[in-house]
């Protein structure tokens, strides 16, 4: 696992390995929770293509449905960011959910708009707010496999959005955890409840084998 971290690190620094070994102890023990307790069925329901997540109903049961519902939609986000990798962008990708259905799946495309601003999260956060007629997004959560920069992050504040889900850090960049904590800031009129870690290796590994095609 060691190394595995520090290949990422020593091919490209913008993701890291989490921190702590505890933080992904916890997401493999729920993860393995998941599949016990809901067995094969829920798994093959997951694969399947709808959009829509399934839940389950007792306690322990939704603790576990939690982050199984949150593979799912990472595992959207990083189609997502397997698009922005064909097109030669940096891979990120991003997927607006709301009542379990996503209302809006993107991915970076500032080569191809010449935008600046034409990050994943940006991207279905203005077409989330305009299917729903509502600028303001806070019964929606926004997967994204890696953590959001700052623009994005103020974004976030600004749509009042619900929940943030985010795969891998980026120790470089990153403003919910990494280099500002802007989610959490007392001085802002909205904080966001984020979630990180959910499919951290797999979003990690898109933008090494990005970087490393990038050295070819
Ligand atoms: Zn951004």
């Amino acid at each position: 696992m060691h190394m595995q971290a520090s290949r990422v690190r020593g091919v490209y620094d913008f993701c890291t390995w989490p921190k702590t070994a505890k933080s992904v102890t916890s997401v493999k023990t729920l993860w393995n929770g998941a599949c016990a307790a809901t067995g094969a069925g829920m798994y093959a329901a997951l694969i399947m293509e709808s959009h829509t997540a399934p839940c389950a109903s007792r306690s322990l049961e939704h603790r576990n449905a939690t982050m199984t519902t949150d593979e799912y939609f990472m595992r959207l986000a990083l189609e997502q960011a397997e698009k922005a990798f064909a097109g030669n962008e940096i891979p990120v990708g991003a997927v607006l959910v709301r009542d379990n259905r996503v209302v809006a799946a993107s991915h970076n495309r500032r080569e191809q708009f010449h935008d600046p601003t034409a990050h994943a999260e940006l991207a279905v956060l203005r077409e989330g707010g305009i299917k729903s007629g509502n600028w303001r997004l806070a019964d929606a959560v926004l997967y994204v496999t890696k953590e959001p920069c700052v623009m994005c992050a103020g974004a976030m504040v600004n749509a009042r959005l619900g929940r943030l889900v985010y795969g891998c850090r980026d120790e470089r960049y990153g403003a919910v955890a990494s280099r500002y904590q802007l989610l959490h800031d007392p001085a802002l009129n909205h904080q966001v409840r984020v979630v990180s870690g959910v499919m951290e290796n797999e979003c990690a590994d898109i933008l090494r084998r990005f970087f490393v095609k990038l050295r070819l």
